[in-house]
Order: C-alpha cells, then structure tokens, then sequence
C-alpha cells in the first residue's frame, strides 16, 4: 500500500507525482501537520487516500515552511529525535510464533516444534512503529515536489 500525491497543475516533471509507501507516508506526513498547523488543518484526512489536499498557495507555503526547517537543522533534529524515540520503544511479542520463539507448520501460526524464521527463534521482536521512518532526505523529496505541483490532492 502506499500514498499518490497528485500536482494539481505541475510546472514540472518533479511536479507531477510524488509517491511514499505508507509506512513513509505517515512520519512525513505527521511532520507536516506539526509545523505547519496554520495551512494544515487538524481535521485533515491526509492519513487516507481520499484525495484531500492543499491548493498552489498552501502547497508552496509548505514547501518554504520546509524549506525552512530543513536549512535551519531542525528537520534534522526532529529526524534524531524520532529515532531515538523509535530505539527506546520495547521489543513486541513474535505474533508468528506467540512469543514462544518456536512455530507451528507454515502456513499456520502459533506456537509449535519449528524455531520461528520471522524473530530468529527469539520470540519478541522489534516495535511495530520501527516500521515507520522518518529521514530529512524523505521531506527534501517531498518539498521538490510540493514547489513545483501547482497544488495536490493525496491518494
Ligand atoms: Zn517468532
């Protein structure tokens, strides 16, 4: 799965498109909404695929609001922060193997005689919020794009 940002009237090729996994999609996204609070509103639904969106005015106003962040280091701050954040959390029980660190016959889960393949026979495994980056070249992509899109509508 993964998110589609549409320029609504590119100026060029970079303008077009900008595509994240989701699990990109929603750091970037969330950071977004944390410093510019003032062209995103809370209510936004840019977590879903239903085509909100920012107008040409809003779309460059974020750009030059991440321009910003990203010149001044705090981008690069924010993205220390986040993962550090990310290494502290708790490791999660294996749900392949129940935490047992031994599972059933693929294609069943559960515990059984097999040391697990997906924890290395471990039976906890990182948090599933590891799963969601953050990188200052991920908001560098995405403010290239966001200059040149004309607005966006997310899909
Ligand atoms: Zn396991």
């Amino acid at each position: 799965m993964g998110m589609d940002v549409l320029g609504i009237s590119p100026v060029s090729e970079q303008g077009r498109r900008f595509h994240n996994t989701v699990w990109w999609w929603r750091p970037l996204w969330q950071y977004c909404e944390e410093i510019a609070p003032d062209l995103i509103p809370a209510d936004n639904s840019g977590h879903s695929n239903n085509g909100w969106g920012l107008d040409a005015s809003g779309a460059l106003a974020l750009a030059n609001r991440l321009l910003e962040a990203v010149a001044s280091g705090e981008t690069q701050k924010y993205e220390e922060r986040y993962r550090a954040h990310l290494e502290a959390l708790p490791l999660e029980p294996c749900k392949i193997c129940d935490g047992t660190g031994h599972r059933a016959e693929p294609p069943n889960t559960g515990p059984g005689p097999l040391s697990c393949n997906a924890c290395g026979g471990i039976g906890k495994r990182k948090n599933f919020a590891t799963d969601y980056p953050f990188v200052v070249d991920n908001v560098r992509e995405f403010t290239a794009f966001l200059r040149d899109c004309g607005g966006f509508n997310i899909y």
